[in-house]
């Protein structure tokens, strides 16, 4: 773990204290000078994962920062009464850091999702992001990741973004963040969502942080984990 930052517990996991524009700044410089770093954008449901898998959770801190992916982390950090200043999401931290790498003609690598998902996902990229350098793009559904290690090897790209979900997405990060001096970060469902596959909850819903609602609520397959959260700010409640 990187001490930049001040940091709060949260059923074991260490959440960074700070604001979007400070945490970008810091990796930024981090990725400037080629330091190795590993970010977590962590919601409640990887809390709880991690809270009940030893293995993970050693993983998670291992990271270099944690940030806080949603309201359900501030709010329990809220009901530790050590509040943290804002959410950072995987979402906002992917498109700064897109944005961040085409002004300063950065490489980056990308990792995740459908195939059909990565094949728009790249066509987005070269359209908004002209400067960026794609170093690779691999869907995440494949059987064996040497190929795709031995690419980021080869291609040493400044940012490396994977998106398969947690817990692979993490596991996979620590497994082989020693091959390239660059900046690691897993961001779950973003490429779904920046390729236009899936679509982000009305404006509404986002500025009333209610974005995991709508998505459990539109979504079935997410209708499920809406019942992590209450289970999730009872056990940080006991845990206090
Ligand atoms: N995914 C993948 N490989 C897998 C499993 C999942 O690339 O073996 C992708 C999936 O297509 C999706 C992303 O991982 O694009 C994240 O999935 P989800 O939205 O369920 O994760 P979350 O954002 O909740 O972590």
């Amino acid at each position: 773990m990187k001490s930049h930052f001040p940091v709060v517990n949260v059923l074991g996991v260490s959440f960074i204290n700070t604001t979007n524009a400070k945490f970008i700044h810091q990796l930024t410089q981090d990725i400037d000078e080629r330091k190795n770093t590993f970010v977590v954008t962590a919601n409640p449901e990887i809390v709880m994962y991690a809270d009940s898998h030893p293995d993970y959770a050693a993983t998670i801190k291992d990271a270099d920062y944690v940030t806080p992916d949603g309201i359900g982390i501030i709010k329990g950090t809220q009901m530790l009464n050590q509040p943290l200043q804002e959410r950072i999401t995987g979402y906002d931290t992917f498109l700064s850091l897109l944005k961040w790498g085409n002004d300063q003609h950065k490489s980056a690598y990308f990792l995740g999702a459908k195939p059909k998902v990565i094949l728009d996902l790249k066509k987005v990229l070269t359209k908004t992001y002209p400067n960026l350098v794609i170093a690779g793009i691999h869907d995440g559904y494949f059987d064996n990741e040497a190929p795709i290690i031995n690419d980021i090897k080869e291609s040493q790209p400044d940012l490396v973004f994977v998106a398969l979900g947690f817990p692979k997405q993490e596991n996979l990060i620590a497994k082989y963040r020693h091959v390239n001096n660059g900046l690691w970060i897993g961001i779950g469902g973003s490429f779904d969502v920046l390729s236009g596959h899936v679509i982000r909850a009305p404006k509404f819903w986002q500025d009333h942080h209610l974005e995991w609602l709508y998505r459990g609520l539109t979504d079935p397959k997410r209708a499920k984990r809406l019942l992590s959260l209450p289970k999730y700010l009872l056990k940080v409640k006991k845990s206090k």
